[in-house]
């Protein structure tokens, strides 16, 4: 296919008055130079490789599937829909919101019981009013947009809040971008097709799930990798001195709280570690992990001696946004998102990012390491075959 028909089954190109509706003026601005910023990196990034042209596309649709599509000839799409950029925008001031009112005293920490390993046994539903945030919408662009904003108006106004927003949005922008890029240049796609032609270069153990799993985490890495390095190199251009110490700073924790973030956002109906253990995606909080590990790994090789206090502040982000979404869960079963008084228990938990289960989860990161690692060393055959 080509670009337009590629587009257009995607649901068409977002144009800027969309752009400015979906995610308010100020955010159409910052969208706008998280865009450029990425699009520089995209274009450094396919330079070194067979690549021809990538176009990076923001779409109208309201969905959060990103995808990666190749074209007639060498060149490559990226589409990221509005919709997941949407939800970003308005999920990080949510969580903000509660991260905010705990600093001032107005909300206690909220340990929430339950654990990854916990088993669950009943119906798990997203709260009705959150849908727009965490589940699929049917009935329309406009009406998912208003559904979005009535939930947005719950948020007050806050101008470091709404900058804090529209800056992780732009992160997640990057991070979501540079992710599909991966499947692009590692040519997963390629690999995949070998794998259904039952290619003897694919390993037995490999073949299937296992392909796409490792393709996804291979993704992950290489995407928490080139974020964090493109967001250090850009504090190049920051002056004077304090300034750009003052953004270092911001980064070093609000990509981690975008990160965790974005990884509960996606964490909508699986809830517990086992219901991870087949599928292309591993559990959040290891998807965090290996996010955390390679966003340092960045940190170490670009600005080695800011890594203890990356470390620091990037706990201190993971922290508060997992503080936050425990929060906003005592808050689903107190039927403040929706839903009958007597069964709001079908809309806990809200995500499976919970830490009660580390010792169960260790063996899995080792697995999931190794796994993206074996896929990885398929690549150059992969590309050799495209070429
Ligand atoms: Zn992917």
């Amino acid at each position: 296919m080509d670009l337009d028909e590629v587009v257009a089954v995607a649901g068409g190109a977002a144009e800027e008055a969309e752009v400015e509706r979906a995610l308010t003026p100020a955010g159409r601005d910052g969208f706008f130079a998280a865009r450029d910023a990425v699009g520089a990196a995209i274009a450094a990034v396919v330079r070194m490789t067979a690549l021809d042209n990538v176009f990076h596309v923001v779409t109208r649709s309201t969905s959060m599937h990103c995808g990666a599509r190749r074209l007639n000839g060498g060149d490559a799409a990226i589409l990221i829909p509005l919709g997941v950029l949407a939800r970003t925008r308005v999920l990080a001031r949510l969580l903000r919101c509660y991260t905010d009112r705990r600093y001032a005293g107005r909300e206690p920490v909220i340990n929430m019981m339950g654990s990854a390993m916990d088993e669950r046994t009943y119906p798990f539903e997203i709260a009705p009013d959150l849908v727009p945030l965490f589940g699929e919408h049917d009935g329309g662009d406009e009406s998912y947009y208003n559904a979005l904003e009535a939930l947005d108006r719950r948020t007050p106004p806050d101008p470091y809040r709404d900058a804090f927003a529209i800056d992780v949005m732009g992160m997640c922008l990057t991070y979501l971008t540079l992710h599909e890029l991966t499947h692009l240049t590692a040519r997963h796609d390629t690999l995949s097709k070998l794998d259904r032609a039952a290619d003897p270069r694919i390993p037995a153990h490999l073949s299937g799930v296992p392909l796409r799993r490792g393709s996804e985490v291979h993704a992950d890495v290489t995407a928490a990798n080139h974020t964090m390095m493109l967001s250090l190199l850009g504090l190049e251009d920051i002056q004077p001195n304090r300034a750009r110490k003052r953004r270092l700073h911001e980064l070093l924790y609000r990509l981690p709280f975008a990160a965790t973030m974005l990884f509960g956002m996606y964490d909508a109906h699986r809830k517990t570690v086992y219901d991870y253990d087949e599928g292309p995606y591993p559990h959040p909080i290891i998807r965090y992990e290996i996010w955390n590990a390679w966003s340092h790994a960045a940190v170490e090789s670009i600005r080695p001696s800011t890594a203890k206090t990356a470390a620091k502040l990037g706990d201190a982000g993971f922290w508060d946004c997992i503080v936050a979404y425990n929060a906003m869960e005592f808050d689903c079963m107190t039927g403040q998102y929706g839903g009958t008084p007597q069964d709001t228990g079908r809309y806990f938990p809200l995500t499976a990012l919970k830490y009660g289960a580390a010792s169960a989860l260790q063996s899995r990161i080792e697995a999931d390491d190794l796994l993206w690692q074996q896929v990885a060393a398929l690549v150059p055959m992969a590309e050799a075959e495209s070429r």
